[in-house]
C-alpha cells in the first residue's frame, strides 16, 4: 500500500484530530469548541460574502482580516500573518524558522502535532519533561536550541506559565525564535503580546476556533517582528498564496472587530469551568488548575480509559490519551451548564 509514498512519510506518524462523530447526538465535550455560536456579526459577514464574489480570487494577503487583528491588539500589519487554523500557522512555522542542527525544544507533555510537524520537516526534538505537578520547567527551555514552542496554557493540562517565565524563555534564547502557541489565552491566561516589540525572536500564535467560536471557519494568526512575518510569508506563498477564502477573511475580521460577543462568551465559559471543577473534585477527581476552555481531570474509583468509554456509551464525548503520565487523565471540553449538568450526572450514574 506505502509503494509509492516517499520514505519521509512511510515513517511519519501522523496527528489524528479529536473525533467528530456522524452516528449519533453526543453531548460533545472532546475538541474544546465553543458551546457558544459565533458572533451574530461574524455570520452576517460571512453570508455577505458569499455570492457572485466567490467567482474571483480571494485577497491573497487577507488585508481586511489582517487591518481587524492589527486595529484590536495594537500592533503593525507587518506585524500580522493569517493562516488556515492555528494549525496552518504553525505548519508554516517549522519551514520557516526551525532545521538548524541542534533540536528544538517543547515540553513532552503538550499540543500533539508539534513533534508530527518536527517530524515532516525533518526537524530534530529534544520533548522536554514537564515538573511532577505538570508545570513547564522554564529553566530546561534555555539549553542549547534550534527553536522553542510552548503552548501557553499549555495542553491538555490547561495550566499557564506567567509573562515573566516566558520573557525569562524569549530572553534566555536570544539566537532561536520562541514560538508561543495561545490557543486558549483568552480563558485566563496572560498573553505575551507586550514581548513582541522589546524580544524579535518571539512569535504569538492565536486562533478563532476556540475563544471566537469558529472552529468551523479555520482562521489563526500569528504575531511577532516584521522580519518573522515576512518568512512566513515566504513560505506561505511558496505553497498556497490563497490560504484563506472569502469567507474566512470577512468572518474572521467581523469576530474578532466585536469584542464585546468576544468577552461575554468567554465570561460564561470560565464561570462554567469553575462550577464545574467544583463538583468535579466534589465527585473525587483530582483537577488541575486550568486557564482554558478545558478541564484535565483524573478521575480517583475508575480508570481513565473506563470512563471515557463509559461515558461515550452514555452519549457524552471526552477526550482520553493513551500516553504515559496522562493516561489517567480525561481531557473535558466545557460546554454549556447544560451539557456539564449532563456530564456530571452521567458520571454520577457511572461511578454509583
Ligand atoms: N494549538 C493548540 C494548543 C490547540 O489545542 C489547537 C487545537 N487543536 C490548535 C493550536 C489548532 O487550532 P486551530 O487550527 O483550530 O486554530
Amino acid at each position: 500500500m506505502k509503494k509509492y509514498w516517499s520514505s519521509r512519510i512511510k515513517e511519519l506518524e501522523a496527528y489524528v484530530p479529536g473525533e467528530q462523530p456522524k452516528d449519533r447526538r453526543y453531548i460533545k465535550l472532546n475538541t474544546n469548541e465553543n458551546p457558544y455560536p459565533p458572533s451574530p456579526k461574524a455570520i452576517e459577514a460571512m453570508q455577505n460574502a458569499i455570492g457572485e464574489a466567490m467567482r474571483l480570487y480571494p485577497d491573497p494577503e487577507c488585508t481586511a482580516l489582517v487591518e481587524a487583528i492589527a486595529e484590536r491588539f495594537g500592533v503593525e500589519k507587518e506585524q500580522v500573518f493569517v493562516g488556515n487554523g492555528s494549525d496552518e500557522v504553525l505548519a508554516m512555522c517549522f519551514p520557516a524558522f526551525f532545521g538548524g542542527e541542534k533540536p528544538i525544544l517543547f515540553p513532552d507533555i503538550t499540543y500533539s502535532f508539534y513533534p508530527v510537524y518536527a517530524d515532516l520537516y525533518q526537524v530534530p526534538y529534544d520533548a522536554v519533561p514537564l515538573n511532577e505537578d505538570f508545570t513547564v520547567p522554564v529553566e530546561e527551555m534555555l539549553r542549547p536550541n534550534g527553536g522553542v514552542i510552548i503552548a501557553n496554557p499549555n495542553a491538555p493540562t490547561g495550566i499557564a506559565l506567567p509573562l515573566e517565565a516566558i520573557e525569562r524563555i524569549a530572553a534566555g534564547n536570544p539566537d532561536s525564535v520562541v514560538i508561543v502557541d495561545e490557543a486558549y489565552v483568552d480563558f485566563g491566561g496572560v498573553s505575551a503580546l507586550p514581548l513582541i516589540n522589546k524580544y524579535p525572536n518571539v512569535l504569538i500564535v492565536r486562533t478563532t476556533s476556540k475563544a471566537y467560536s469558529l472552529a468551523g471557519l479555520r482562521v489563526g494568526w500569528a504575531m511577532g517582528d516584521r522580519g518573522l512575518i515576512a518568512a512566513l510569508n515566504t513560505v506561505k506563498n511558496s505553497i498556497n498564496s490563497y490560504t484563506l477564502d472569502r469567507a474566512a477573511i470577512a468572518g474572521g475580521a467581523a469576530a474578532i472587530a466585536d469584542e464585546e460577543y468576544f468577552k461575554a462568551c468567554c465570561d460564561k465559559v470560565i464561570a462554567t469551568r469553575e462550577r464545574s471543577i467544583a463538583a468535579l473534585t466534589e465527585l473525587g477527581f483530582r483537577c488541575l488548575p486550568s486557564s482554558t476552555n478545558f478541564i484535565f481531570a483524573a478521575p480517583s474509583d475508575i480508570a481513565a480509559d473506563e470512563l471515557f468509554a463509559k461515558l461515550r456509551e452514555k452519549g457524552v464525548l471526552v477526550r482520553y490519551f493513551k500516553k504515559p503520565r496522562i493516561n489517567g487523565f480525561l481531557r473535558i471540553s466545557v460546554g454549556t451548564d447544560e451539557e456539564m449538568d449532563a456530564l456530571l450526572a452521567a458520571i454520577k450514574e457511572i461511578i454509583g
